[in-house]
């Protein structure tokens, strides 16, 4: 029998998991260096979670999230598979009360989201993320901190990147020019897909996003510009955050047509592109700020803002890693008589050595085909027991230098030694 797995996921191979983990604690070593805390959230959440905060007229919502049937009739609820991990840690935030628990509130995350798309190249039915939370500080400094530690992340992983940013205003503004925009896009007269036309309706800046209508519109848009009706105080925001990022000699690109696929997003938001992949699909990076999200769950005002990290397209363009010489040393038997010897020193080794990778004893194999299957492990030293462990003694068998003395077992940490 012969199956495959399904649409749109894949396995990690064992290539692919050392690149995903390399990245993975380059990213927790540096955001803990800046008193972010991990959060691990459960795969699953309530449905009306994502309603409720990512939104009705987000891609997520009305067509991507993976819905979990409950067989039990009497317990019908609507699960899903949790498509993003910002809503989830708002939820935490608000179920534990971490309000009151920790003076800093910066927290992060990493697993695997689902969303049903159509897979392609840097785009999964379940894909990784890194995210990462500030609640509780304002704009300007927690946007420049997430931009630093960004760009820190980024650097160690030698990616080159360009940092796209924006505004969408606040809820007030934002009223103005959406309807602006509106009536600019109903003026052109042009067919838009369903869910536009629903979203011209109830939300026009989301379709900014869409991948089919968008690049019909972008030429026409050309001159409508959010920053043109932004008011005095999300003006002088933006304009604040550009001073920081230019006095800071960090590169960016103002895109105003750039909105986010999300609806609780409000203010600054940017992406992090890579010219390494198709236009589709080049975005490493995505966040911003979301001011009134946890007002929502949380009746209390609580800035905050945050950013993903889309690890599957980071490891697309991460440089292959450097073959790292990990230090192996082989065990192996003369004939299965030995092998319980042979395990009993394997386990003394193991214990003592915590930095070396021991390879067997094995059974049911050659002395000879032992010795080729420890040669292309790439060991650097084979253990061979045999006759001489009834004096306590082994054979050492060199692979760098070709060359095998009996060694007493007292004294064999002295001779693995590169
Ligand atoms: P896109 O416009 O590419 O669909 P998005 O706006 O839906 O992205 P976010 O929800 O902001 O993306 O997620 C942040 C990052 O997660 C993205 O920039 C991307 O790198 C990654 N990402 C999102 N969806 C997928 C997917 N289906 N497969 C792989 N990575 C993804
Ligand atoms: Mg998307």
């Amino acid at each position: 029998m012969y199956i495959n797995s399904i649409r749109g996921v894949r396995d990690l191979l064992p290539e692919d998991v050392k690149k995903l983990r390399y990245i993975e604690r380059i990213c927790r070593e540096i955001v803990e260096k800046y008193g972010f805390k991990e959060i691990i959230l459960p795969t699953i959440e309530n449905s009306v979670l994502y309603q409720h905060s990512v939104g009705e007229t987000s891609d997520i919502v009305t067509k991507q999230m993976f819905e979990i049937v409950n067989k039990d009739e009497k317990d019908k609820k609507n699960i899903v598979l949790r498509p993003e991990g910002t809503a989830g840690i708002v939820r935490a935030f608000v179920e534990h009360n971490l309000k009151d628990k920790y003076p800093l509130k910066r927290f992060y995350y990493f697993g695997s989201m689902f969303r049903y798309e159509r897979p392609q190249k840097g785009r999964f039915r379940e894909f990784y993320q890194f995210g990462i939370e500030i609640f509780n500080e304002f704009s300007i400094s927690s946007d420049l901190l997430l931009i630093n530690i960004i760009n820190e992340i980024f650097q160690n992983l030698k990616i080159e990147i360009i940092l796209e940013i924006n505004t969408i205003g606040c809820l007030e503004c934002r009223k103005d020019f959406v309807n602006i925009l509106k009536e600019k896009i109903k003026d052109f007269n042009i067919q838009l897909c369903n869910l536009c036309d629903e979203r011209l309706k109830k939300n026009p800046l989301r379709i900014f996003d869409c991948k089919t209508d968008f690049p019909k519109l972008k030429e026409k848009l050309d001159d409508f510009n959010i920053q043109n009706y932004l008011c005095e105080k999300c003006k002088f925001n933006f304009q604040q955050i550009l001073f920081g990022l230019s006095e800071q000699k960090i590169n960016y690109i103002i895109n105003p047509m750039l909105v986010r696929g999300l609806d609780y997003y409000n203010g600054f938001v940017f992406e992090y592109k890579t010219k390494l992949l198709d236009a589709a699909q080049n975005t490493l990076c995505a966040g911003g700020r979301y001011d009134s999200l946890i007002t929502k769950f949380l009746s209390k005002d609580i800035p905050a803002c945050g950013a993903a990290l889309g690890i599957d397209r980071i490891m697309e363009v991460l440089e292959i890693l450097e073959k790292e010489e990990s230090f192996k040393v082989g065990i192996s038997v003369v004939n299965e008589t030995f092998l319980i010897k042979a395990f009993e020193i394997l386990k003394m080794l193991s214990l003592k050595n915590k930095n070396i990778i021991f390879l067997g004893p094995f059974s049911k194999k050659s002395l000879k085909s032992q010795m080729r299957l420890l040669n292309n492990e790439n060991c650097k030293y084979v253990l061979v027991v045999g006759e001489e462990v009834k004096d306590n003694n082994i054979v050492l068998k060199n692979f760098m230098n070709n060359t095998q003395q009996v060694v007493n077992l007292n004294k064999i940490e002295e001779y693995l030694k590169i």
